[in-house]
């Protein structure tokens, strides 16, 4: 894979504003918040999506993801946040390098430093165990 912007952070080649690290894992302040306490947390394992991540990386942000959002809202002084990982430039993701965002959501805040706010348009559920089926059957 090649290296991303987050591959420097890792190595110390770029700075960024470390809030956790372990021997898998790094989070730090999005550079461009969508809000107060923006935090990103990565892998240092380099892999460009959640689907290629080893399940050693995968437990460990898992092990440790409730304890930065806690610590993240607490920081930014509210209850609630959204976590967003994205996979794949069409699904918005920028830096090819798994990463999970944390973004404090404030809704007293000025518009553009709210969080993020997700356009969800939800259908109704068809084939459902048909489909269940199908992705049983994929997992490996
Ligand atoms: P995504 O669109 O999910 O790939 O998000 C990538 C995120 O990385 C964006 O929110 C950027 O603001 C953030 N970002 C890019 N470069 C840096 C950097 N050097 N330090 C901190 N955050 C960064």
């Amino acid at each position: 894979m090649p290296d991303t912007i987050f591959s420097k952070i890792i190595a110390g080649e770029v700075p960024c504003h470390r809030v956790y690290e372990d021997d898998l894992v790094l989070a730090f302040l999005d550079v461009n918040p969508l809000s107060y306490g923006h935090t990103l947390v990565i892998p240092k394992e380099a892999r460009a999506t959640l689907g290629e991540l080893s399940d050693d990386s995968a437990a460990a942000i898992g092990r440790v993801l409730p304890r930065l959002c806690r610590a993240v809202a607490k920081a930014a002084g509210v209850a609630d946040s959204n976590v967003v990982q994205n996979n794949g430039a069409p699904a918005g993701q920028a830096v090819l390098h798994v990463h999970f965002h944390i973004i404090p959501r404030m809704p007293d805040e000025p518009e553009g430093r709210q969080g993020v706010r997700l356009v969800w348009k939800p259908g109704k559920l068809e084939n459902g165990e048909e489909l269940a089926e199908k992705i049983r059957a994929r997992l490996d």
